[in-house]
Formats: C-alpha cells, sequence, structure tokens
C-alpha cells in the first residue's frame, strides 16, 4: 500500500453480484478494513439467477444471496451493503445506471473505489463487463459539474475519486500481500453456500493455490494484483 492509499480511509466497491466482492479482491478489502477504512459495497444485482437448479425461484434465491452478502461483508469489516435489485444476468449498462451509480458516488464520496475490469480480454459474463463500465463511467461523471447537474443542488458538489482498483484485470501494476488476511477471506467467501456449497476444505485448497500464484510473482506468501488507476 503506498503512503498516499494509507490516507484515503474510504473505499466504495462496485460489482454486480453478491460474491463478487469476496472473489475479486476479499483479501484486500480485509486488509484495509483492518486498516481502519470504511467500506461500502454496492451490488448491481442481487444474483437471482445464480442457481443451476431450474426449481430455485429467482425472488428466493435473491433473499437468500443478500443475507450470504449481508454476512460476508460482517465477517470482512464491511460497514455497509448497498443492493440495487437490478436483474441478474440481464444487466443493461444503461444512462439511468449511470446517473444511479453517479449519485451515490456523489453521496458517499469514496476516494478509492474498487471495480471489475470491463477490458478483460473474452470475459463472457456480460454484467461483469456493463457493471465494470458503469462504475468507470459514473466515478468520471462524478467529478463533472454539468454532468447529471441535477443532481447538484443545496450544497451538494462535483465529488473526485483519486483511486480505481480494478479486479479480475489482464493488466495488473498493483498487488497487495494479503499473507495474513487468507483465513479470513475464506470465512467471507464461505457465507456465499448458494455458490460456494459447503466444502470449505475445497474451497480453502482452491483460494490458497489462487493466491499463492500470484503472490510467487511478487515474493510474498499470497497477494491479490489489481489494475490502479489514479485521477
Ligand atoms: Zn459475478
Amino acid at each position: 500500500m503506498s503512503e498516499t492509499t494509507e490516507s484515503l480511509d474510504r473505499v466504495m466497491v462496485i460489482a454486480a453480484h453478491p460474491d463478487d466482492p469476496e472473489f475479486g479482491a476479499g483479501g484486500t478489502i480485509i486488509k484495509w478494513a483492518h486498516a481502519g477504512k470504511q467500506i461500502t459495497y454496492v451490488l448491481l444485482t442481487s444474483g437471482d439467477k445464480g442457481s443451476k437448479d431450474c426449481n430455485v425461484r429467482p425472488g428466493q434465491l435473491a433473499t437468500q444471496r443478500e443475507e450470504e452478502q449481508r454476512a460476508a461483508a460482517r465477517a470482512s469489516g464491511v460497514q455497509e451493503v448497498i443492493f440495487l435489485r437490478h436483474p441478474d444476468g440481464v444487466l443493461d449498462y444503461t444512462l439511468e445506471l449511470r446517473r444511479q451509480l453517479t449519485h451515490i458516488v456523489r453521496k458517499h464520496k469514496p476516494q478509492i473505489v474498487m471495480a471489475i475490469d470491463p477490458w478483460r480480454h473474452y470475459q463472457l459474463h456480460p454484467d461483469h463487463r456493463a457493471a465494470g463500465f458503469a462504475a468507470l463511467d459514473a466515478v468520471w461523471s462524478a467529478r463533472e459539474w454539468h454532468i447529471f447537474g441535477e443532481q447538484l443542488v443545496g450544497e451538494e458538489e462535483p465529488w473526485r475519486v483519486k483511486e480505481i482498483y480494478l479486479f479480475w484485470t489482464d493488466n495488473p501494476d498493483h498487488f497487495e500481500d494479503v499473507t495474513d488476511f487468507v483465513g479470513q477471506r475464506v470465512t467471507a467467501l464461505s457465507h456465499h453456500t448458494s455458490q460456494v456449497g459447503t466444502d470449505i476444505q475445497k474451497l480453502d485448497e482452491r483460494m490458497r493455490e489462487r493466491m499463492k500464484k500470484v503472490g510467487e510473482k511478487y515474493g510474498v506468501e499470497y497477494a491479490e494484483e489489481m489494475k490502479l488507476i489514479k485521477f
């Protein structure tokens, strides 16, 4: 973590589905929460289509997945979880979505935003692409006086995010040593029972293997890597 990053104490993680934050950069989120940063999740959908079982009702699944996400956030030291409840699997990147996210960024004033890298090659999940572009465009819009200017009433001013960290990227240029937070990351992930099942040991092995591979690149035991954009 750079010296500047340490003084930036409000973080917003914008993602498509419950479990994206934990799978994307869960160790870093926990590490930053330990360092005293205040972290907010914004989930664009509630993951209501995230099941291979055709008998599961989407509404029921959404309720379960929101509960799983809240539990995972608590286990990670995250203060707040916001669900925008757009439909899963058919998340559309519209101007309305950009406007909605811009408003949230202006209201919460995060200095750091974490999001999915929408430029990842051959990324097939349309929601992940849409969520990445919407997050980046909202961050850009939030700092402009004349973009969605109707939101800037009274004391409201444009808000300038300072750093963006993109996870699931083909072009990492930043890593976080998460060696001390591996166990806690697996615990946070294990709350997403509808997605990861109940074999926690298997999940633990899979996650460790992944983080170890990244760690080897940077000479630490376990790491996560991201693309960092400074504004
Ligand atoms: Zn996802």
